[in-house]
């Protein structure tokens, strides 16, 4: 299976130019066996490739285009505002609309400071949390993605998982040593790790829900866990919501869980498809930030007009009464649509959805955390990925990354889908 000649031909150009031809490493289809197709344009549900061929978006720019690509309300906005200047590394009064609405939609975050993407967000998380508590060491969790600073770098998901490359090469061991990963869902790793080490801990940062190495979703009671063994060592509780801040309700999973991290890490949706990110979270904490406390933090775009309005453009669809509950009735359509299919077909899977979240695994293994993800069938991802998009459905390239559903889907768009899936599946 193939992409188009004026995408092979892009392609090709571009690995001469660029490391692998892509400037982020999921892009390049490795993990499917093949070349990506080139962008032309992309409207509502919609892309079309240069070669002219058109598909239904399942990625959404990897989570950030919830109203779908390119929206009349924020292409205004940035029509508008871009008059008046691009950038001024001056304070501008979008930031501080942009932090009253974080502040306003979840109520653990107290302050807030803006960055530009999110990497950013939880590096600069971390550096506050050691700042904060005086101490080095970090836990994450195995197949937790966030962003590529080097700290957390190791065991992460996304492109290192996807490309067999948990831990990169140039982070030096001195570093990682203060990296402590355990596995997901864990209560007894995680309770023996505190016992020994627990007053040497600065932080434990977690994916809110974890969506980079499939989508896992937390045991009962797993994040009040989280929450009180934090407390209980005087360490800190970061939730890294760059993917389900704002995605998944007005205050991301920590609304849904009843959660009150103390810190919290945003991007992807708030930036409207602008690089954007975020973190915030208690005052006491946030207030150790240059310029008025010593842990340092800056960004010469941080904050930037465009990047905020097209965020708040974005934010205030989303508030609407056919913002989150349309998602939700979206990806409700969408999951039983396609449980009903499998089951038809007697494949052996797993479906996880949280409103316009989900992720399908070709195993019957209950997932629990990344190993279960590991064992999933990949020749059928394969096959089932390069069926639809041949078809005109865009799928992630990846059988570790999560789908996403738009506002600018249809019911008409989702059971196209299905009716596609359903053709694929019975072809193989
Ligand atoms: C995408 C993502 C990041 C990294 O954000 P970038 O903008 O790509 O740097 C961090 N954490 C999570 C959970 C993500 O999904």
């Amino acid at each position: 299976m193939s992409v188009g000649p004026l995408s092979q031909k892009l392609f090709a150009t571009a690995k001469n130019l660029i490391p692998g031809g892509v400037n982020s490493p999921v892009r390049a289809f490795r993990n499917v066996g093949g070349e990506p197709f080139f962008v032309r344009r992309a409207k509502g549900s919609r892309i079309e490739d240069v070669d002219g061929k058109h598909y239904i978006d399942y990625i959404g720019s990897w989570g950030p285009n919830i109203l779908g690509h390119a929206p009349t309300v924020i292409t205004n906005t940035l029509h508008e505002v871009a008059k008046d200047g691009i950038s001024f590394g001056i304070p501008n009064p979008f930031e501080v609309e942009m932090a009253r609405t974080i502040v306003d939609w979840v109520p653990s975050v107290e302050k807030v400071r803006m960055c530009n993407s999110g990497t950013e967000a939880t590096m600069s998380a971390i550096r506050l949390a050691r700042g904060f508590t005086g101490r080095d060491l970090i836990v994450k969790f195995n197949g937790c993605y966030h962003g590529h600073s080097d700290s957390l770098l190791v065991a992460a998901g996304s492109g290192a998982l996807t490309h067999g490359e948990p831990d990169s090469a140039g982070v030096p061991a001195d570093f990682a040593k203060n990296t402590l990963v355990l596995p997901y869902n864990d209560d007894e790793a995680l309770e023996a790790l505190f016992t020994e080490r627990g007053d040497r801990i600065a932080a434990i940062i977690v994916e809110s829900y974890p969506a980079n190495a499939g989508l896992v979703l937390p045991k009962p009671g797993y994040l009040d866990l989280l929450c009180s063994i934090t407390r209980t060592y005087g360490a800190l509780l970061i939730f890294d919501e760059v993917m389900t801040g704002f995605r998944l309700g007005k205050a991301g999973v920590q609304g849904i869980e009843g959660i009150k991290p103390d810190l919290s890490c945003f991007g992807k949706v708030i930036g409207g498809g602008l690089p954007v990110g975020a973190f915030g979270g208690r005052a006491d904490i946030m207030d150790l930030l240059a310029p008025i406390g010593p842990v340092y933090q800056a960004g010469t775009l941080s904050g930037n007009p465009l990047a905020m309005a097209a965020g708040l453009a974005q934010l205030r669809e989303l508030d609407k009464p056919a913002g989150f509950a349309r998602l939700e009735q979206l990806g409700a359509h969408f999951e039983s649509g396609l449980r009903a299919l499998m089951q038809e077909k007697g494949i052996p899977h797993r479906l996880n959805r949280v409103g316009s979240m989900f992720c399908l695994f070709f195993t019957d293994r209950e997932i629990v955390n990344v190993d279960d993800v590991m064992q999933q069938d990949l020749e059928l991802f394969k096959k089932l990925f390069w069926g639809c998009l041949d078809k005109g459905i865009y799928l992630a390239p990846s059988p570790y990354e999560t789908g996403f559903l738009s506002l600018a889907h249809t019911e008409a768009d989702l059971d196209d889908t299905l009716s596609v899936i359903n053709d694929v599946l019975s072809t193989l």
